[in-house]
């Protein structure tokens, strides 16, 4: 355990993580130069091609006599409890800064939660190779940041590889070796920082040893699922898996579990030798799905074949949850829960790819919770089963806590969409020279309504966000339905903020009347809420030519045709069917 330095690089996205990683394996030679292509880390195509971290990418490396285990991280928000278990899995932090940007949001947030794990910290000022490095003053800016002198302040190019081998040298000298928490046994537990998937191995647990050893044909068992089973393989990750005879205290690696169904395994949670209750790691959550859409199949027949998907990614992603849903305009699909908007999009990207399959996703929308006045609880996901307005006592909402870091330049922007986006301010201070961070409080169905394209935009890219979860708050929204013949439609059904019910009424009676195509018979579009129609727009009948064939005047028998056509678009409106093309549904959720 001596010999051993457990570490992550923490920063904000695309400050270089992967790419210094990346570097990290070839100067420890754990990767082979020649067999170096771009970015080993990020291995899945999808990460490749987004130039993002999606998957937890543990690596153990020899260096100089020391074990070193690094884990990449995802640099994004939603996957933040992942990474405060990889975190938890870790003795210190790389604080990695890009040198042409500065520190970002998320380089104070990502600092905050390793603080709160007492790691070492490594601050490194990164892309020194750049023609827009702006070396020294990036450095004082860290330095005030973390309250250390300027000149400790390591400078890594990750791209070239200067001072990389600094870095290593450092991280030998400054982590701490793993220490053991204190236990009354010296019986196996470990931290199970994420997991796989295989057809042939079944689950393949990441775990950081927290005490003990684990060797093959061991018993052991998971925590939360109470779930026992022998060890078939343990290894490390080199970046690829290698089997090893033992995985000892202190060390990161795999262990095969050969088990084959969902739902066992769970980020964060503890998988020991004994089920007693007493030695579980503290610190685990169950994931809660913050954001929710439909996911349906462009075709019926590809129903079976999409449930056998979202199964399968269960598998390798216990943060996706799911239940079978009906929709008369789209028939049979998925209702599902994601950690948020990267997450919803990383999941449907990989169906279309990973399964070759078309499909429809829906407005995304979030968890209320719902007090009737009966007194119930209901947790609503879904805005078909929004109870109405009358039935309602209290709606509470998630809440962010937001960080902005803005140049003072593009102060007043901002503030108008914090404004537009129901945004309090919680503190204001100056950042450096010239900018100013900012922290906020605001619902996140604000922030859904592309608040950080917004913010982004009305700073010319020089603003960047980050945010953390804040309990629930009571909320001032309803439902808003739209009607097409007197009857709701529920796929465009939505929760809104009431301030705005006036404007989203008109502006979706407008757009369906746009995009609708003309029906037999004359067309009521509607929006209601609040209990009443709040907008309304006839859409006109289609006109066949029914009198066409006739030849010039004989106008009784064209009056006949036109009463026969006038009775058949009664009947039809009567019958009020009206179809609804999946075109149109597209069009309207765009
Ligand atoms: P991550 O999101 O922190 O993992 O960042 P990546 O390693 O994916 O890098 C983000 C972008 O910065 C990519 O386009 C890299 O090519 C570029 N990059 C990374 N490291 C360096 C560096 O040391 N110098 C320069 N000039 N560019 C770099
Ligand atoms: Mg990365």
């Amino acid at each position: 355990m001596r010999n051993t330095r457990n570490f992550t690089i923490i920063a904000h996205i695309d400050h270089g993580k992967s790419t210094l990683a990346d570097r990290m394996l070839e100067m420890t030679h754990t990767v082979e130069k020649r067999k170096m292509k771009d970015q080993v880390l990020d291995s899945m195509e999808l990460e490749r091609e987004r130039g993002i971290t999606i998957k937890m990418q543990p690596v153990h490396m020899e260096y100089k006599g020391y074990s070193l285990n690094l884990i990449d991280t995802p640099g994004h928000i939603d996957f933040s409890y992942e990474v405060s278990r990889a975190l938890k899995a870790v003795e210190g932090s790389i604080l990695l800064v890009d040198a042409t940007q500065g520190v970002q949001a998320q380089t104070i947030s990502v600092l905050e939660m390793a603080k709160k794990f007492n790691h070492t910290i490594i601050p490194v000022v990164n892309k020194v190779d750049s023609p827009y490095a702006r070396v020294e003053e990036i450095k004082e800016e860290v330095a005030k940041l973390l309250d250390v002198d300027a000149a400790s302040i390591l400078e890594t190019s990750g791209k070239t590889g200067i001072g990389v081998e600094e870095l290593l040298d450092t991280i030998v000298e400054h982590i701490p070796a793993p220490v053991t928490e204190f236990e009354d046994s010296d019986a196996f537990r470990s931290l199970v920082f994420d997991f796989q998937y295989s057809n042939h191995q079944g689950l393949i647990l990441y775990v950081r040893v927290m005490n003990g050893a684990v060797k093959k044909k061991d018993q052991l068992v998971f925590k939360i699922a109470e779930k026992t089973f022998s060890v078939n393989d343990v290894g490390i990750f080199t970046p690829g898996p290698k089997s090893t005879d033992t995985l000892s205290e202190g060390s990161i690696g795999y262990i095969v579990t050969g088990i084959k169904e969902a739902g066992v395994a769970s980020v964060g949670d503890t998988v020991s030798a004994t089920l007693d209750t007493h030695n579980a790691l503290s610190g685990y959550e169950k994931p809660a799905p913050v954001v929710w859409a439909s996911i349906y199949p462009e075709s019926q027949d590809d129903f079976d074949e999409l449930k056998r998907a979202l199964l399968k990614l269960q598998l390798t992603d216990s943060s996706l949850t799911f239940e079978e849903e009906s929709s008369g305009l789209l028939g049979r699909g998925f209702r599902c829960g994601f950690l948020g908007m990267l997450h919803l999009e990383i999941l449907t990207e990989r169906i279309s790819r990973e399964f070759d399959l078309r499909i429809i996703v829906t407005i995304p929308t979030i968890t209320y919770e719902v007090l009737t006045k009966k007194g119930d609880i209901k947790v609503v996901y879904s805005p078909v089963n929004f109870p109405a307005e009358g039935d309602i006592a209290e709606v509470y909402e998630p809440w962010v806590s937001v960080r902005i870091l803005v140049p003072t330049h593009y102060m007043s922007p901002v503030m108008t969409i914090l404004y537009e986006h129901e945004g309090n301010i919680i503190h204001t201070e100056t950042f450096g020279d010239d900018r100013v961070e900012l922290e906020v409080e605001m619902p996140l169905r604000e922030l859904m309504r592309r608040f950080f394209e917004r913010i982004k935009t009305a700073s010319s890219g020089y603003a960047s966000v980050s945010y953390s979860f804040l309990p629930n708050r009571e909320a001032d929204v309803t439902r808003l339905d739209v009607l097409v013949a007197e009857e709701i439609v529920p796929a465009f059904s939505k929760i809104i903020a009431k301030r705005l019910v006036q404007e989203e009424a008109e502006s979706a009676v407008e757009k369906l009347h746009d995009v609708l195509p003309r029906q037999q018979f004359a067309t009521k579009i509607q929006a209601q809420a609040l209990g009443r129609i709040i907008s309304s727009k006839t859409l006109k009948a289609l006109r066949k030519d029914v009198t066409g064939h006739l030849y010039g005047g004989d106008i009784t028998r064209k009056r006949k045709l036109w009463e026969k056509q006038k009775k058949g678009k009664k009947r039809l409106a009567q019958e009020g069917k009206v179809h609804i093309p999946q075109e149109v549904f597209m069009k309207m959720i765009q």
